[in-house]
């Protein structure tokens, strides 16, 4: 278990916390969230912050429907109690509570008998992968379906079906929560998670469970920076927010979408649509030196909340943080997407890539060699090593001459790690040896 007391004002402390241990706590939050039916409005919306709520102080909020934000309207709440198919003999074939992506998410209530031909319309399935079952939506056209396996499909006679979707689509409100870390300073990072899909584990929920976490350890220090955590529905979610809090936008420095982080799959990282914001650098630079293959990619105005933080009007410096990515794995919105496709050393690895990529904004200063007219002499202040000897301090005396010479004040630690090939650690670490002699500023 990891202990709730870890009182340290270094962000990198936490990052060599038990990372086994992480990745259960994790996983376990992923499986107390999976069977919720969750929508992009609605009790389940609810149900899930609450469990968030034993995690992070969340805030709730509450936008009624008709908000206008921007070019869209926060729509009508949507609510389901159950939904079925029956056939003759009274057998529920398709049954939501079995599994709620069976259900059209945002079906409008139906209850009647239908012979197949007409049901038939309203039936989706993945005839290439006949076990699994879609998971489809219907938010701003009011219709209803179901969504089964193509097996499923493929064993409905042609007789009366009795088809029931108890739902209400009714006036309400959208909800979303919010967390707001202070550090010291009023420049925020943003760290936006999409959380409106049912039961489908890598999308959403692995995005979910990450930023709970980096949201439960930040608290336990003391950032420079300020973090909001958004805990949003898709699309409709970040244009709220947006519309919302457009007066406080500016703070936002740095930020990340997190989605799709306990899959198998290599990382991903999609750069802001800026390209070369400091957030962008800190991923590629943490991602390039993990030694694991992974890909970066420019933005394009597709995917998740990154859409709305880059659009033009806003241009934000937000990236989004994923294994596999969105649409290039085939359990992607289908029930495949589960308990099994996600693991917990999967989500304990982009928890540890994520707080990496985060200690580097954290500590990324320019500094100012206090001694730059030639090279100071480490030898004397025991950080060079003595002839046939070790240093008395274990830093990387090429990573000190780096410092050293790019310290000008117009170069920052992540600069000189790009600039030098060293990983930041190695370049911070050379750069508090250089603080505490009092060669840097
Ligand atoms: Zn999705």
């Amino acid at each position: 278990m990891i202990t709730d007391e870890i009182k340290t004002s270094n962000l990198s402390d936490i990052r060599f916390l038990n990372e086994h241990d992480i990745g259960q706590e994790m996983y376990r939050l992923v499986s107390e969230l999976y069977p919720i039916c969750r929508s992009i409005t609605g009790n389940g919306f609810r149900e899930t912050l609450d469990i968030i709520k034993d995690y992070i102080e969340l805030e709730v909020h509450e936008v009624p429907t008709g908000t206008e934000v921007f070019d869209w309207t926060v729509p009508k709440e949507w609510n389901i109690k159950d939904a079925y198919i029956k056939n003759l003999k009274g057998e529920r074939i398709v049954d939501f509570k079995k599994n709620n992506l069976h259900v059209v998410n945002y079906s409008v209530p139906v209850n009647k008998l239908m012979p197949f031909e007409e049901l038939k319309s309203h039936l989706f399935t993945l005839p290439d992968y006949p076990d699994r079952i879609p998971y489809r939506t219907s938010y701003y056209k009011e219709s209803w379906g179901f969504c089964l396996s193509h097996e499923q499909f493929l064993a409905l006679k042609d007789e009366e079906y009795e088809v029931c979707i108890d739902s209400t689509l009714e006036e309400g409100s959208l909800t979303y929560g919010e967390y707001y870390l202070q550090g010291e300073s009023e420049d925020e990072v943003l760290i936006s998670c999409h959380a409106c899909h049912p039961s489908l584990c890598n999308d959403n929920l692995s995005g979910i469970a990450l930023a709970t976490f980096l949201a439960k350890y930040l608290s336990q220090i003391s950032p420079r920076y300020s973090y909001r955590f958004l805990f949003i529905p898709g699309t409709i979610g970040s244009i709220t927010w947006l519309s919302l809090n457009e007066a406080q936008v500016y703070r936002i420095k740095h930020g990340l979408v997190l989605t799709g982080v306990g899959d198998p799959g290599n990382f991903t990282y999609k750069k802001s649509r800026r390209g070369n914001a400091e957030i962008d650098r800190a991923v590629i630079h943490v991602l390039k030196h993990s030694g694991l293959e992974h890909a970066i990619i420019d933005f394009f105005p597709f995917g998740y909340d990154e859409r709305q933080f880059c659009s033009p009007g806003f241009n934000l410096p937000v990236g989004c943080f994923m294994r596999s990515s969105h649409g290039h794995y085939s359990e992607y919105h289908t029930s495949a997407d589960n308990l099994n496709f996600v693991q917990p050393q999967y989500l304990a690895d982009s928890f540890s890539k994520c707080l990496s990529a985060l200690n580097i904004i954290e500590n990324n200063k320019p500094y100012l060699n206090q001694n730059p007219k030639c090279e100071p002499q480490l030898g004397k202040r025991g950080l060079y090593r003595a002839i046939g000897g070790q240093a008395e301090e274990q830093v990387n005396e090429l990573a000190l001459l780096w410092v050293l010479n790019l310290s000008d004040g117009e170069h920052t630690l992540l600069d000189i790690a790009d600039k030098s090939n060293f990983d930041f650690d190695a370049i911070k670490k050379a750069a508090d040896a250089l603080l505490k002699h009092g060669l840097l500023k």
